[in-house]
């Protein structure tokens, strides 16, 4: 264990290195724009969770359902730049930007300023009842930022589940067919037809049945587990379709171009292009669920640009917004368009605070490249992972894209699921105030989602205390 951190502690270019990269990644200093100020540290001073936050998790006992779960019993004051701090002091490096959304940075200068000049002004109208160009901007931004250069059009909603809802509603209507693909892996939120659209039974669907109808699952490509080409995985799929369903009662096919719940499952090259001809092919409408992928988070605006892809409709939310609930659904105009008038909205889609946010933290990606800043973590990250794997022979895959990066966790040797390790060390992690995220299928995937803005230092400091508690759990 030590020796891998003290090698890294001895020969560590990367937090000098980046003064010099400053032009191109000014967001990736100490602290300054990104952070509100607060310490770029890892601190703590308790153990974790501390006793105030032992108190809190108590009070939550006994009046928050037992339903919604944590990955972690600590109570946070104040976030920023790549770290949380909690109730009694400790400082914690944000691995998982509560779950990919505060891409920009928690409290990020900008959104912060942007929401509360906004809030002062007027916080709701209901944009179904009376109009603000807030709205209207966060649609231009979507039309112009998402993949294609066609005529486009957008709605807002207030949660990821909400806009896949409604990518289902417009592709049905403007097909007038019932039937909806999904896929293997796919996690597309906990609304009763997100549900049936979500792979996983354990914890999303158990007990919360019966499901929406008309859904139906198809392989999804996962060369780490079936060792084939994309285009082979999507010649079954498309003889799936055309055998089992039709492809002619296909109102859409939807899919992470990374599957995230899923466990940040990249699809093998050529799986999603001829799967985007197939649909083209058909009147089907192909919807990308950007929902996790989206806004600089692969090293891209958006995922599918990395094999060209342009989805009929594209799904946003989590990262759009700098930690305000938004979400989008954006498609060729023709489409979006042929639903009738008063079809689609909400009382608070778009709300005006939200739509501040999203276009404060849109500028920010645009004026930090924080595209660039996601290829520049993975530049960091993906090689110590990697060594990592060699050293201790249980991460069978390491995959992701950008800042979204994940390593499947398997018996030594094997392709077999390995969750209790893969528990033991996000545990491991945490108490060493690393907050890292679980995912998977086979619960056997530590993903990691920094902020975009995460300090170069923590980002060092955080692969530091993974690699050691790696070490440490696997009799290294
Ligand atoms: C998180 C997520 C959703 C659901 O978003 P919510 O805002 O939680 O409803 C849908 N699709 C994908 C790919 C997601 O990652």
């Amino acid at each position: 264990m030590s020796r891998l951190g003290s090698r890294v502690g001895a020969n560590h270019p990367v937090a000098f290195a980046i003064r010099h990269w400053g032009p191109t990644l000014p967001c990736m200093t100490t602290s300054d724009s990104t952070s509100a100020g607060l310490p770029q540290e890892r601190r703590l001073v308790t153990s974790i969770p501390g006793p105030k936050s032992q108190v809190l998790q108590a009070r939550r006992n006994a009046a928050v359902s037992k339903g919604v779960g944590a990955t972690m019993p600590i109570y946070i004051t104040d976030a920023g730049g790549g770290v949380l701090v909690d109730v009694d002091g400790n400082s914690l490096i944000d691995m998982g930007s509560g779950i990919a959304v505060t891409s920009v940075g928690n409290a990020a200068p900008k959104v912060v300023a942007a929401v509360q000049e906004q809030v002062a002004r007027f916080t709701h109208t209901c944009f179904m009842v009376t109009s603000y160009s807030g709205y209207v901007e966060v649609c231009e931004a979507l039309n112009r930022l998402t993949p294609g250069t066609h005529e486009k059009r957008s709605a807002l909603f207030n949660s990821g589940a909400e806009a896949v809802e409604n990518a289902i509603k417009v592709a049905r209507a403007y097909t007038k067919r019932p039937a909806v693909v999904v896929f293997e892996h796919a996690y597309h939120g906990r609304t009763n037809l997100t549900m049936a659209m979500t792979a996983k039974n354990m914890p999303y669907k158990e007990s919360f049945g019966p499901f929406a109808s008309e859904i139906y699952r198809v392989p999804m490509s996962y060369p780490f587990h079936d060792g084939r080409s994309g285009a082979d995985v999507a010649a079954d799929v498309i003889s799936k379709i055309e055998k089992e369903i039709g492809a002619g009662n296909v109102a859409a096919i939807i899919i992470e171009p990374i599957a995230g719940e899923g466990g940040f499952i990249v699809p093998a090259a050529g799986f999603i292009p001829r799967i985007v001809d197939f649909a083209r092919d058909n009147g089907i409408v192909f919807v990308a669920d950007e929902i996790q992928t989206g806004f600089c988070r692969t090293g891209d605006w958006f995922a599918c640009e990395n094999e060209g892809i342009v989805p009929d409709l594209i799904t946003t939310a989590k990262g759009i917004a700098g930690g305000l609930p938004l979400a989008g659904l954006t498609g060729r105009a023709e489409i979006m368009d042929s639903v009738h008038v008063g079809g689609l909205g909400g009382t608070y889609g778009g709300n005006p605070v939200a739509c501040a946010a999203a276009l404060a933290s849109i500028e920010t990606m645009e004026e930090l490249d924080l595209a660039a800043a996601a290829r520049q973590i993975a530049s960091v990250m993906i090689p110590r992972l990697q060594a990592l794997a060699e050293k201790t022979g249980v991460i069978g895959e390491v995959r992701g894209r950008g800042a979204m990066l994940a390593v499947e966790l398997v018996k030594p040797g094997t392709h077999e699921p390995d969750a209790e390790l893969t528990s033991t060390i996000a545990k491991a992690c945490h108490a060493q105030g690393v907050v890292v995220l679980t995912a998977g299928t086979y619960g056997n995937v530590l993903r990691f989602l920094p902020p975009l803005v995460m300090p170069m230092h923590l980002l060092d400091e955080a692969l530091t205390v993974i690699e050691e508690q790696f070490l440490a759990h696997t009799g290294n």
